[in-house]
């Protein structure tokens, strides 16, 4: 522990009260510090905050996962004093139910250390909530929130996932496959023609069934996406 702790200190931000700074140069992809604190559940950590005020973006808990959550207020360490950025040198890993402070680029001495805490919105989130949580990180990219995602966009355009586009992909193939023997059978006789017809509809219906599968695809994928959004996993909670 004693080489981690000789990596930063605490001191005043620029960004927000408190701040960790790296105090000698630190490597890309170094473990800097482990977020400790009481490891509760979600439930006791509504207990504990419940009555916060609405207006406070003060958080000390990191979620681990759906059971458990970590309250840096108490026994907590240096961790829960990094502070948030929308253009971050550090990421917050969970391995192995612990949570970890990782720099993801080489860090000079001096500079603030951050991360993104993609604090998770909710569907009773009041409508100042981006207020409550404005990001002044300072990056010409600052998304303005310390919330994830930036904002609750109308359903994306459909995008076929590639596993399903594949399988679309071959049912087209085989369509065009019938449909060149199609074609082949047109040139022998009338009767082969006829078959030839057949052919040509069940080729029809195999594009069709390609396309729908498509659609299916498109639609799995944004559902799944919400799924992600709305998992508590892996971020900072109020
Ligand atoms: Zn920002």
């Amino acid at each position: 522990m004693t080489t981690s702790y000789a990596l930063y200190e605490v001191r005043r931000s620029n960004v927000h009260g408190l701040g960790v700074f790296a105090t000698r140069r630190i490597a890309k992809g170094t473990r800097i510090v482990e977020y400790l604190g009481e490891r509760v559940s979600h439930k006791e950590a509504d207990r504990r905050y419940e009555s916060k005020d609405e207006n406070d973006s003060h958080t000390f808990l990191f979620i681990v996962d759906s059971r458990t959550v970590i309250d840096a207020g108490v026994d907590g360490n240096d961790a829960r004093y990094v502070n948030h950025s929308c253009d971050p040198n550090c990421e917050s890993v969970v391995e192995g139910r612990r949570v970890y402070i990782e720099s993801i680029r080489a860090i000079e001495p001096g500079t603030e250390l951050t991360y993104d805490y993609q604090i998770q919105r909710e569907d009773d989130d009041p409508p100042n909530i981006d207020e409550v949580f404005a990001c002044r990180c300072g990056f010409a990219q600052c998304r303005g929130t310390m919330l994830w995602p930036t904002q609750r966009k109308p359903a994306r355009k459909k995008t076929t996932p590639r596993r399903k586009q594949k399988r679309a992909d071959k049912t087209a193939q085989r369509a065009d496959k019938a449909t060149r023997r199609t074609v082949k059978a047109t040139r022998r006789t009338d009767k082969a023609g006829r078959r030839a017809d057949k052919a040509a509809k069940r080729a029809e219906g195999a594009g069709k069934r390609a396309e729908r599968a498509g659609q299916k695809g498109g639609r799995g994928r944004s559902e799944a996406r919400r799924r992600t959004a709305r998992s508590k996993r892996g971020g900072r909670r109020r």
